[in-house]
């Protein structure tokens, strides 16, 4: 084959690799610190105080909130949507260690709402695959969504059932911004986001916090490799992932 034909046919290799191709790791420091990736996204690990569902912190002071690297980018994506209506992004949770699911277990023993960690393909937070996220304005305050976090009611359903049109909206910005950057949505928690290619993250079940450091510093290989998958995924709607958190 002659370069000016082999050339061509390299570059349509390229784009027809699967995801896996592009950097997707078992490798615990595939993972990355979001405000280091994004200092403009907001974070507030509801799992790091008491103002959650066990009424206690579950993860240790100073916990970074943790994603794989290419969730990470996705969520840049995201915040540049949202950065342009003037709004961004809060963070409630990220990586969820085994321990802190395990304890969310005991605490709610819901598996509509908690995944039971010794069943079927545990939780996607444990894998860096999925955040709990919110909506602030651009000053970084909250916005009115259909309720809290945790809130495992009814009215956290994604699909917003309420009257309030201003809630409505905001719900609605959300959803678009994170299938904008192609992440599903999940039925019964409208915080929760899941990126599609959530099935090449294994589970971590013990990150040690320390170590995901020198993984920190944004990769400009990684980013490259990242923007062509997330091509793909551009004009995708808002779709549901059949699991639990
Ligand atoms: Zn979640």
């Amino acid at each position: 084959m002659s370069l000016r034909r082999f050339c061509p046919a390299i570059l349509f290799l390229f784009f027809l690799l699967p995801n896996s191709a592009f950097g997707k790791s078992n490798d615990p420091e595939d993972f990355v610190d979001i405000k280091r990736v994004d200092r403009t996204i907001a974070v507030d690990l509801r799992y790091a105080g008491s103002n959650n569902v066990a009424h206690q912190p579950l993860y240790p002071p100073g916990t970074p909130a943790l994603v794989r690297a290419n969730v990470a980018q996705r969520l840049v994506i995201a915040q540049e949507y949202l950065k342009k209506k003037g709004y961004g992004l809060k963070i409630w949770d990220a990586y969820r260690p085994q321990a802190t699911q395990e304890k969310l277990w005991q605490v709610t023993h819901n598996r509509s709402y908690v995944s039971d960690p010794k069943e079927g393909r545990g939780s996607m937070h444990i894998r860096g695959a999925a955040v709990d996220a919110t909506l602030v304005d651009a000053a970084g305050r909250d916005v009115p969504m259909p309720t809290d976090f945790d809130s495992f009611t009814p009215a956290a359903l994604l699909e917003y059932k309420g009257r309030d049109p201003i809630v409505r909206e905001n719900l609605k910005l959300l959803q678009k911004a994170m299938a904008h950057a192609g992440f599903y949505g999940l039925r019964t928690e409208w915080w929760h986001f899941t990126a599609p290619d959530w099935n090449q993250y294994p589970p971590v079940p013990d990150l040690k916090f320390e170590s995901s450091s020198r993984a920190q510093s944004r990769d400009p290989v990684a980013r490259r490799k990242f923007f062509f998958g997330v091509l793909r995924l551009r004009s995708a709607s808002l779709r549901m992932a059949g699991t639990v958190v």
